[in-house]
């Protein structure tokens, strides 16, 4: 049975969590002053707050907890991580957690498992930061797969823009920003359609990775994000409007008959977008991983997607850093789903190159 839909929207702020710093900041304030009935409380730091980030197993007060609360916060440590995979770098974040409820996200496993948006106020600090890094790589003189010129900079790493994007001028600060970077581009991967951006002339220097699976498994895993029917329908809007449109295959879930489901969302993008869209396009394909306490915390509240996140015969473990049990499909196995998928993609939509896989 597909996830419940939300019958709320996504965001209905109601309380907003503070740091003293962050409200002081002219950033803090513009947020405040769009909510100004929200019930504020100070907190000395955006990463404890217990009654937000706790009570793991209860899912109806997560999905109020990110409807309605909102985290207003200084980002402390300001670094840009090398990556090498979706970008070169992964800029210092303006925004952690989400609005969405994704089965398989990462995201929340840092800070608790309801986990709503924390956005930063400190932008001035962060935007300047990534112009004085950026200046310090030069020209890129030697191309990879992130992007043949640019250097590429995910801005989204812990967040869904799209969504912060209708909490604060973050993203578009930096979208802006990005535009006056000749030898840089951001990028985000995104599941929601925030048609709001289309108007910020972001000159190519910044690429939208629109997130797609097969709409069957989407509708159970994916929560409360936009339709992929949708975001298909965003593309070539996006393209028109002046981003890079990329596509990010992720996770790709491995069930019974997952091949032809691809195959079909393969042709519905192939159908779906047109020239100017498929002359730009690329993806980058990432096979599910998995943990064990996610998948303990999920059977509390959907279990249904844990029979297809959750698969022991098809998946192995491994000790992550953090002490729970990574797991991810078989070695051997994983590569014969990558070639697999990647050759349907050679067929089904031959415009698109795959930037990496695995
Ligand atoms: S949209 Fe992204 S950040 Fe939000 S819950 Fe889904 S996977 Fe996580």
């Amino acid at each position: 049975m597909p996830a419940t839909r939300p019958v709320r929207p996504l965001l209905d702020v109601r309380k907003i969590y503070l740091e003293p710093e962050a409200a002081a900041l002219p950033r803090g304030q513009e947020v405040l002053a769009r909510w100004p009935d929200a019930e504020r409380v100070e907190v000395a730091s955006h990463w404890n707050i217990p009654e937000l980030h706790g009570d793991e197993g209860n899912v109806d007060r997560w999905v109020r907890i990110k409807t309605e609360a909102l985290v207003l916060g200084v980002k402390k440590s300001l670094t840009a991580r090398p990556n090498g995979r979706s970008s070169d770098f992964v800029a210092p974040s303006t925004a952690n957690g989400c609005a969405m409820a994704c089965a398989y996200c990462y995201v929340p496993r840092r800070k608790g498992y309801s986990n709503p948006i924390t956005v930063f106020a400190n932008i001035d600090k962060i935007s300047g930061y990534l112009a004085r890094h950026v200046g310090r790589q030069g020209v890129k003189t030697e191309p990879n797969q992130c992007d043949p010129h640019a250097w590429v900079y995910d801005i989204g790493e812990s967040s869904d823009c799209s969504v912060d994007a209708t909490v604060s001028d973050n993203v578009r600060d930096l979208v802006e920003l990005f535009r006056g970077l000749p030898t840089a581009k951001a990028s985000f991967a995104t599941k929601h359609v925030n048609r709001d951006l289309l108007d910020w002339d972001p000159q190519g220097r910044t690429r939208i990775r629109f997130s797609l699976m097969p709409d069957r498994m989407a509708r159970l895993v994916d929560v409360r994000t936009s339709r992929i029917a949708d975001r298909i329908a965003a593309i070539d809007d996006f393209v028109e409007a002046g981003y890079e449109v990329h596509l990010n295959f992720s996770p790709v879930i491995v069930e019974d008959g997952w091949l032809e489901q691809w195959a079909e969302l393969l042709d519905q993008v192939e159908a779906g977008i047109g020239a100017r869209a498929k002359a730009q396009l690329a993806c980058e394909v990432i096979m599910l991983t998995h943990n064990d306490r996610l998948h303990e915390v999920n059977l509390g509240w959907h279990p249904k997607a844990e029979e297809v996140l959750w698969r022991p015969d098809l998946q192995q473990p491994k000790r992550s850093e953090t002490g729970g049990l990574n797991v991810r499909y078989r070695t051997g196995q994983k590569g014969r789903y990558v070639t697999a998928l990647t050759d349907l993609i050679a067929e089904r939509l031959p415009s698109c190159r795959v930037r990496y896989a695995f």
